[in-house]
């Protein structure tokens, strides 16, 4: 006799460990609070009209209550404290903790922006530190700080080139970007009203020299690329690429996201970048993901350098001082103040507690971690080019032909395997790709689990197990949702009869 099927749900809807978790709203108790305050005493009320009219309905909750509210969404939460991120493009990597100690010493975390800059010289001799080993490390003869971000950063460049053709009189029309490029690059071109023009790639998953050469003009502005490009390979024609945009009086930004993968190595300044993001929260390991903060500072050639944004730091002979004026030059302001203090603070911890010798080892163990992946990888999944990679491992769908698997199939059972899955369907120029970056700080025994999960997959869905993946995922909080439903009208209760009523 085959035994019963047992009905597993629980009570009370939490399985082992995976606890649900209402609202912080719907816990709330009126007039609950974590301290007890005294009343407060008799005064004189003086905000007139501006003063408020009634409670601003915040929910009343006692300490232990709201420590474990936030304990328990932060433990539905994946992270790279956890275990390998093998998002490629976004260079997870381990934020060292030293980071955090110099991010957190009262003396930095503790500053006004308004501060006089009589009282802030360490401070200003910190950016100007951290200014000064980006400029070393890009070969690159200016940089402005204040970006919060790589897409900001592409922001900044790009009104950068656009002022610097405007002080000539010249408005240009065209930007050219490669078909492989991050979705960022065509969006901020677009947003400050150039007209993107899609560069195809080549074979060998690279900007197709002849038709970039084709499509340049007296009309554009420049180009943006991205190098190593977002297929993880390195941009073999960049000097050529470089010198035929300058051939028509354009300009080269460069998108550094990736500049872990070439950081001590290779000076984007030598290949003719005129203008170039460098993502602190990726190459120099501040933390990053869950909406930031991040940092973005931009290095700019000669050529660019007066129309950077203000305000910037100088040092003079009375210590340093924030230029907040500047002639007519300057694009502009981009940011309220100065840039991302507590990032500056752990990009900077991070450059002297490797040492230049340190970052270039980086480099090197983000590449060989990469080609470890892909090597081992390769006869399973299936590269998406020939030869050896950068600082990601690209694969296409070419192994789930005829198993009925899809890329997102696989990416959902990889969760239900304790990893994040890794990028899907980017970039464009590969047929459903699989894009993984380990990082140099991951070990060899944590990436040789990460890829007997992943070999094991593929053996799966090759076996014709395709209903195994269809179902994935299995073991999480929710099951497979409907992505563009949750994104547009996201359910954040528990149980889901209550949001109907509130929806009603
Ligand atoms: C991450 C990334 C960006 C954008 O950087 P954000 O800091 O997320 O704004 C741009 N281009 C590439 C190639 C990236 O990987």
């Amino acid at each position: 006799m085959s035994p019963q099927p047992v009905n597993t749900d629980t009570v009370s809807g939490n399985r082992g460990l995976m606890i649900e978790e209402p609202l912080i709203f719907e816990m709330d108790v009126r007039g609950r609070s974590g301290v007890d305050l005294p009343d407060v005493p008799k005064h004189q009320e003086r905000l007139g009209k501006s003063k408020r009219k009634g409670a601003i309905g915040l929910p009343g909750l006692a300490e232990p209550q709201v420590v474990r509210h936030y304990t328990k969404l932060s433990q539905k939460n994946y992270a790279i404290d956890m275990s390998v991120y093998p998002l490629g493009s976004c260079t997870m990597k381990h934020n060292p903790r030293i980071n955090e100690k110099m991010a957190r010493l009262p003396g930095i975390a503790d500053l006004h922006p308004m501060q006089p800059v009589s009282t802030v010289q360490g401070a200003l001799e910190l950016i100007d530190t951290l200014a000064h080993w980006l400029k070393t490390l890009t070969g690159m003869p200016a940089v402005a700080m204040s970006p919060a971000a790589g897409a900001h950063g592409e922001l900044c460049g790009m009104l950068t080139i656009r002022a610097a053709h405007l002080a000539k009189g010249d408005a240009r029309k065209r930007i050219l970007v490669p078909e492989s490029a991050h979705g960022t690059n065509p969006a901020t071109a677009a947003s400050i009203g150039y007209e993107v023009d899609p560069v195809p790639a080549d074979e060998r998953g690279r900007v197709d020299l002849k038709a970039f050469k084709a499509k340049l003009g007296p009309d554009v502005a420049g180009t943006m690329i991205t190098n190593p490009n977002t297929c993880g390979l390195f941009e073999n024609d960049i000097i050529d690429i470089a010198d035929a945009v300058h051939g028509v009086g354009g300009y080269f930004y460069c998108d550094g996201a990736n500049f872990n993968a070439i950081v001590g190595r290779v000076r984007p300044g030598d290949l003719g970048v005129d203008a170039m993001h460098i993502n602190l929260h990726k190459t120099f390991s501040t933390p990053h993901g869950g909406g930031g903060p991040g940092s973005g500072p931009v290095v700019l050639s000669e050529a660019l350098a007066p129309y950077a944004p203000l305000p910037y730091v100088t040092h003079g002979p009375n210590g340093f001082d924030l230029v907040e004026h500047d002639g007519d030059k300057s694009f502009g302001r981009l940011k309220g103040f100065h840039g991302q203090m507590g990032m500056f603070t752990r990009a900077l911890s991070y450059m002297l507690s490797h040492g230049a010798d340190g970052l270039r080892q980086v480099s090197g163990d983000a590449v060989l971690n990469a080609n470890y992946l892909l090597a081992a990888l390769r006869d399973d999944l299936t590269a998406a080019f020939p030869g050896t990679c950068m600082h990601e491992a690209l694969f296409n769908d070419d192994f789930l032909e005829g198993t009925d698997v899809t890329t997102l199939d696989f990416a959902k059972a990889m969760i239900d395997e304790g990893y994040h899955p890794m990028t899907m369907y980017f970039p464009l120029v590969v047929h459903g790709a699989l894009l993984m970056e380990p990082t140099e700080t991951e070990s060899k025994i944590g990436l040789d689990r990460y890829i007997s999960v992943v070999k094991g997959l593929a053996k799966r869905a090759k076996s014709g197990d395709a209903a195994y993946f269809h179902g994935a995922p299995y073991h999480t909080p929710r099951r497979r949702l409907d992505e563009t439903l949750a994104a547009r009208q996201p359910i954040l209760r528990w149980k889901p009869e209550q949001s109907k009523q509130a929806a009603e």
